[in-house]
Order: C-alpha cells, then sequence, then structure tokens
C-alpha cells in the first residue's frame, strides 16, 4: 500500500506544482495586457510634465512659456477647425495622461469637446478666455460670446498669463521660468500690435472691411477699425454653408461698399469665398489664418507668425 500511497501523493504535489506554475503565468499575461490598457499615470516617473492643449495658438503660447520643462501636445493640427471637431480615441488617451489640459472656452471647441475629454479623464482644466471682455455675436441658440478671442495680440497676453498661471500651480518649482518667459513673449505681443497698426494705417478706413468664411476676425477688427462681414456667422458647425439668398446679398454689399478683395480661411472650404468672389466681381485676395495656424515649416507655424501674414496679405489684397 505504502508504493501506491507514495506514487498517489507525488502525483498530487506534481499537480499542485503545474496549477501554480499556470497561475503564475496566467497572472503574469494578465498584468501585462492591463499596463497596455491602462491609461498613462500622470504622476508616473517621467522626465517631464504633460500639457495638452486643445488648438494650434494655444500650444504656441504653451511652449513660449513652458520651454523644456514640459512637453507640449496639441489634439487639434494645423489647419484643422476646432467648431466641426470630432475627438478620437487617441485624444482620450493623451488627456488621460495630462497632468493639464487647455481650452480656448466660449464653445470655440464645438459642444465643449476639450471640456468634456478633461471630464472624463478626470484631468484639471484651464479656459484661457477667462478675463478677456468678450465680444457678443449670435448664433442659433441667440446671443453668445465671440470665442476668436487670440486675433487681438492684446487677448493674447491674457490667454499667456492663464496658461503661466496653470502651469505655476501644477508646477510651482518652476513657477519663476514661466514668469519670465512669459514677460519675454509679452514684449513680442506688444510689439506685433504695434507692428500691425502701422501696418494697417496703408489701407484707408473706408477700405477696411474684412470678408471671409466665418465671423474669427472680430477681435482684429475691432483692434484695428476694420468692419468684419461674413456669410456664416461665428461658428462653422452650426451652420452648413449659406443659402443662395444670403450669397447674393453678401456680394450686394461687396459691391455696394466697393469692397476690392475677399478672403480664405485655411481652415475651410473655398468653394463658398469662390462663388462670392465670382458673383460680386471682385477677387479672391489670399489666405487667411483663423482658427489653426500653419503647418510646421511654414510661415504661419507659430501664432506671431499667422498674424504676420495675415496682416501682410490683407494690406496687399486692400490698400
Ligand atoms: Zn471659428
Amino acid at each position: 500500500m505504502l508504493p501506491i500511497n507514495n506514487s498517489f501523493r507525488k502525483l498530487r504535489s506534481f499537480k499542485k506544482s503545474m496549477t501554480f506554475l499556470l497561475l503564475l503565468l496566467l497572472s503574469v499575461i494578465l498584468s501585462k495586457t492591463a499596463a497596455a490598457e491602462d491609461p498613462p499615470t500622470p504622476e508616473a516617473n517621467r522626465a517631464k510634465k504633460i500639457v495638452v492643449c486643445s488648438t494650434t495658438q494655444i500650444a504656441d503660447f504653451a511652449r513660449n512659456i513652458a520651454g523644456d520643462q514640459w512637453e507640449v501636445k496639441c489634439v487639434l493640427g494645423p489647419g484643422q477647425d476646432p467648431h466641426s471637431y470630432r475627438t478620437t480615441a487617441t485624444d482620450s488617451r493623451d488627456v488621460a495622461g495630462a497632468d493639464l489640459c487647455l481650452e480656448n472656452g466660449w464653445n470655440l471647441e464645438g459642444h465643449g469637446w476639450m471640456r468634456t475629454l478633461a471630464e472624463n479623464s478626470q484631468r484639471p482644466i484651464r479656459t484661457c478666455v477667462e478675463g478677456v471682455t468678450p465680444l457678443q455675436t449670435e448664433d442659433a441658440t441667440g446671443e453668445v460670446k465671440d470665442p476668436h478671442a487670440w486675433m487681438d495680440p492684446e487677448n493674447a497676453w491674457i490667454y499667456v498669463k492663464n496658461i503661466r498661471d496653470g502651469l505655476s500651480e501644477v508646477d510651482p518649482d518652476n513657477a519663476d521660468l514661466f514668469t519670465a518667459r512669459a514677460n519675454l513673449y509679452r514684449y513680442q505681443l506688444k510689439a506685433l500690435k504695434a507692428w500691425i497698426a502701422t501696418e494697417v494705417n496703408k489701407i484707408p478706413v473706408q477700405r477696411r472691411i474684412l470678408v471671409s468664411h466665418h465671423d474669427a476676425f472680430g477681435y482684429f477688427c475691432q483692434a484695428f477699425k476694420f468692419e468684419a462681414r461674413s456669410p456664416q456667422g461665428w461658428s462653422t458647425a452650426e451652420l452648413k454653408g449659406v443659402s443662395p439668398t444670403k450669397q447674393k446679398e453678401i456680394a450686394q454689399m461687396i459691391r455696394d461698399e466697393g469692397v476690392k478683395s475677399i478672403f480664405v480661411e485655411t481652415t475651410l472650404n473655398r468653394e463658398m469665398i469662390v462663388a462670392i468672389a465670382k458673383e460680386a466681381g471682385v477677387e479672391i485676395g489670399g489666405e487667411l489664418y483663423s482658427d489653426a495656424m500653419g503647418p510646421q515649416g511654414s510661415a504661419g507655424e507659430t501664432y506671431i507668425g499667422m498674424m504676420r501674414e495675415n496682416v501682410l496679405t490683407i494690406v496687399e489684397a486692400l490698400k
């Protein structure tokens, strides 16, 4: 009986060892799968903190202030329209790994998609228009705040201050660096505003009528004494194109007021503006950067670059 008992025990012990090994193997596989699927932990051992921005111009401000201390990511790419953007799984994953999120606000991000991304992952978010005196405009829901505030360099400074404060709150050890960079950038914004004011003086005041796709230039027009006229209202998401009647009205206004040229926006389809220009018998004055900057390597790849190129295009076409 004894040898049989011994063999039985050995068999049982072998089975136990195998079960243990299998369980160990399974737990290793499961933990690796979980690590691959879990969103990155913001506080994990990383050399740099991460800020995720909604628009390209906010990302440019953030790069100027954060320097080498933070990594700057941007949801939108060059030439992408924030009003009609639909977020992706990659955006959710990026935001889940953010130490700070930055949005424009006032519904530039159609239906508040950046805030939704941040709230879904419970990440802190700052609104860059906080502190700007809003221009009122209208959409299908009634009176709303015009979100295109960065078009006046003075408002860009308010964006920069909000970004500086957001970074400093999360990363107080580098607050002095953020403040120093913000102060230097302020000089550049002041110089930009003074340069624009001088350049636009080449256009007689009665000819300062800016016709483009949508009301992206309200703050620019207010700051530099232009009148903004656009067929599409303030948001490209709320109104899909314009009716033939509206198109004729705009063409009539262009003829009545002697507008020389009208402009295409880089983020939007040029067909509507081409049709209106044809109807009114005027030229296309060029492309303007509105809700997004240009691609890397282009003259409009930074905020200051996009504003400079817009002004050169506008002055050349309307003077
Ligand atoms: Zn817009």
